[in-house]
């Protein structure tokens, strides 16, 4: 991934301070989860409802969000790496949604940058394509039954196999 586009994300997420990490619950497959456990991460900030995710605070925010900082960011769960993208799934077709700006300051500066786009998108097809891949399809089926309003689909990907 472009290191330049890198580090524009990072400091444009921390002058944000992680809208998206509020009411997030963000899945997370098992071999994430193993790699955060093995990095430190705490078993008790994993939950289950409907599927494997990230608790969250009285408040909503992520439970690893810190003084407006993830505190897992370099390994952090899929969808999150692929924000401002997200999914949606029917059978084998795998559909790739962007948030409006209204929800993310990064959504701009993605449209204005066809390299940092492409970068980014390139990244969540990767991340996601892994999730769905992994996860089991009892939880995708709830995954996906989660509202995503204020998006606006990009593209749609047809998989070598059905998940939900
Ligand atoms: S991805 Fe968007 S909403 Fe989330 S922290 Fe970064 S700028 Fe904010
Ligand atoms: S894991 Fe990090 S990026 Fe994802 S919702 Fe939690 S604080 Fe935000």
């Amino acid at each position: 991934m472009n290191k330049e586009w890198i580090d524009i994300a990072e400091e444009i997420c921390r002058r944000c301070g992680g809208i998206c990490c509020v009411d997030a619950h963000p899945p997370v497959s098992t071999g994430r989860k193993d790699l955060m456990v093995r990095a430190g991460t705490s078993e008790n900030v994993f939950e289950f409802y409907g599927y494997q995710r990230l608790a969250a605070r009285s408040d909503g925010t992520c439970i690893m969000m810190k003084n407006g900082r993830c505190q897992v960011h370099g390994i952090k769960p899929e969808t999150c790496i692929s924000g401002p993208f997200t999914f949606d799934l029917h059978g084998n077709v795998l559909e790739i949604y962007l948030k409006r700006e209204s929800l993310c300051p990064l959504v701009r500066y993605l449209k204005e940058d066809r390299e940092a786009y492409d970068c980014q998108y390139e990244m969540a097809v990767k991340n996601i394509t892994s999730l769905v891949e992994e996860i089991p399809r009892s939880e995708l089926e709830v995954i996906v039954r989660i509202p995503e309003p204020e998006t606006d689909k990009v593209a749609e990907i047809i998989l070598t196999r059905g998940y939900v």
